[in-house]
């Protein structure tokens, strides 16, 4: 806390420009039952994401508006529109059902670079009937059996190239019947697969969508294993609601919008956020396929002409990394909101979207248990750096004591959600009795820690397993960390508790330097007396290691689990989400 309030200072007519106008009148009059019926149902049992998201727009003068602008990473660009995507998608439901035997229920899973036939693929399994489970590009062959083994999958959407990284693995999974390539080129594919090109031109664009009830699984996440082994997070087909509705009051997306977000379908923020809540709005994505790089990133929304940006904390400090001198090169004039998610966003890359962009960066939180934003900041409200914002109108989070009871505000304790809302997940694949161990005196134990203030903004404290406890305090490792790396030499941070005999628990920080910094022990003081005069001498850092980068997930999220096993020779765990070095 201890931040200064971003003040939006806005007008009437500010405010009406935005979807949610008045917080607390959206709020008090949100119910997911009237939200519901702003999308399209099969009637009042039965819904299909994948016709909310596409075919629903077919009706409207949405019809031939760009649905994607998608760039290659050489920068080739490939345009579709609604109708292209409806056409395409029906196209892909009848290779699947025609030639892989798909039906309703059937796990189909694609491990595929981030190209247009992953959305197409993404949203025709949806209407055969199919449960998705996007893998990330990146994954090794043991990730991609992990998953692909424990949900049964029967049929693999790749390409050559990911194929071959992969074909170790392939004997080991006796439930895939089927392959089908995404060649995007000329190459054969390998007896008994099915290639995508040929397959797609050969099939009807006619399919009668599989009219999915709203309980239906529709969607399987694995979660990005930043604490443990990966779970599959099960979603339904009437997630969408929830998708619909916070892509409308969260991100704000609106008729005219070029919407950028930059999560990779591999994760539940690239499916939400980077498919369904998009489309379903009926909202244009410009998508890129590459990676993260600091002056391809600012090109692209310059040349697209980006309004509005979802990205993740440890882009935004990639971007800090590279200074406040690239940014001039380009033009963000049409960037109008921008916001955050993954991890905690520390409070000084707030005020560095506000410097670069002129405009903060509005943090949200959610899980991919959660499967929508729970928590959020909106563009009508004054922004707390630091805060993960105030509620989602028909969300009920509350923070909890060890006993599941609720606490006041000011008090930290266990973040929990009152169940109910349409996109929160329905089981963790065949872990039935994992998934209601989340659940204890009515709520949803996040396992996160939090608090909330007397104006109903929630604080990120840390990960309940990463809280460390000090010589009889607890300290939340985010606070210390956005402390860390508001010092000038330091990029990157990483904090965790270090066993000790005496105090319980040590705090040791792990701290990346930026460019023209140099470890030596007098910069270790120099951070050490910065965090105690900013928070306190129980807060700083006993110990501090300098090292050339944080390990992290593929999402970008720092694995103190990792850090930890490390400083203790423990061993490491589950490491299949980690990024290469
Ligand atoms: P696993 O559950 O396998 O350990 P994970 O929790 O990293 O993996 P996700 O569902 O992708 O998997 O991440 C959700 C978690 O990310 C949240 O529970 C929280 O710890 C963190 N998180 C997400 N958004 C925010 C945010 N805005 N502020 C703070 N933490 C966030
Ligand atoms: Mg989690």
């Amino acid at each position: 806390m201890g931040h200064p309030t971003i003040n939006k200072n806005l007008t009437k007519q500010d405010t009406a420009k935005h979807n949610l106008n008045n917080y607390e009148e959206i709020r008090g009059d949100f119910s997911w039952d009237k939200i519901s019926r702003k999308i399209d149902w099969f009637d009042n049992e039965h819904i299909n994401i994948a016709h909310v998201a596409i075919d629903s727009h077919l009706k409207t003068e949405r019809k031939n508006k760009k649905a994607m602008i998608w760039e290659s990473k050489k920068g080739a660009v490939e345009e579709y529109t609604f109708a292209d995507m409806a056409r395409l998608t029906n196209k892909f439901a009848n290779v699947l059902v025609n030639e892989a035997g798909i039906v309703k229920g059937d796990r189909v899973f694609f491990f595929l670079e981030r190209v247009p036939e992953i959305y197409i693929s993404i949203l025709g399994t949806l209407k055969a009937g199919g449960v998705i489970g996007p893998l990330f590009s990146a994954f090794g062959p043991e990730a991609v059996k992990d998953r692909m083994f424990d949900s049964r999958a029967k049929v693999l959407v790749t390409s050559p190239s990911l194929k071959k990284k992969i074909a170790e693995i392939l004997p080991e999974l006796p439930c895939l019947e089927k392959i089908i390539i995404v060649n995007r080129g000329n190459d054969s594919v390998d007896a008994g697969d099915i290639s995508y090109e040929k397959a797609i031109e050969d099939a009807s664009e006619q399919f009668d969508i599989v009219k999915t009830h709203k309980e239906d699984y529709a969607i399987m996440h694995y979660t990005s294993g930043t604490t443990g082994k990966p779970k599959g997070a099960v979603h339904v087909h009437q997630a969408v609601i929830g998708h619909y509705a916070t892509a409308k009051y969260v991100l704000d997306l609106q008729e005219n919008d070029m919407y950028w977000c930059t999560a990779d379908p591999g994760w539940v923020t690239g499916t939400s956020y980077g498919i369904f809540g998009p489309w379903s709005n009926g909202i244009t994505q410009a998508i890129y396929e590459g990676g993260f790089s600091t002056k391809k990133w600012y090109s692209f929304i310059e040349r697209n002409k980006v309004t509005v940006w979802y990205t993740a904390p440890t882009a935004v400090r990639m971007l800090m990394k590279s200074g406040e001198e690239v940014p001039k090169e380009y033009c963000f004039d049409s960037l109008r909101y921008m916001c955050s998610v993954g991890e905690p966003l520390n409070p000084e890359a707030v005020f560095w979207g506000e410097k670069v962009f002129g405009m903060p960066f509005h943090d949200n939180w959610w899980q991919t248990e959660t499967g929508a934003i729970m928590i959020a900041n909106y563009p009508v409200q004054d922004v707390k750096p630091g805060s993960m914002g105030r509620p989602f109108p028909g969300i009920y989070p509350g923070i909890l004591d060890d006993q599941f009871n609720e606490l006041p505000a000011g008090v930290e304790g266990n973040l929990a959600v009152k169940p109910g809302w349409p996109s929160m997940f329905r089981t963790y694949w065949e872990k039935e009795e994992l998934y209601q161990s989340c659940f204890k005196n009515g709520w949803y134990i996040t396992g996160d820690k939090a608090q909330k203030d007397e104006d109903g903004y929630f604080w990120f404290v840390g990960r309940a397993d990463d809280v460390i406890n000090t010589a009889g305090h607890l300290v939340g490792p985010f606070e210390v960390e956005s402390v860390l790396i508001e010092h000038p030499a330091v990029a990157e941070a990483g904090v965790i508790g270090k066993p000790d005999p005496i105090v319980m628990e040590v705090i040791k920080a792990f701290v990346s330097l930026k460019v023209g910094h140099e470890p030596s022990e007098e910069l270790m003081h120099d951070i050490k007396k910065f965090v105690t005069k900013r928070l306190s001498s129980v807060a700083s850092p006993r110990e501090i290691e300098f090292i050339p980068s944080l390990p992290k997930t593929r999402s970008g999220k720092i694995m103190r689990r990792l850090l930890k096993a490390k400083e203790l020779g423990l061993p490491l765990g589950d490491t299949s989400t980690l990024e290469d070095d």
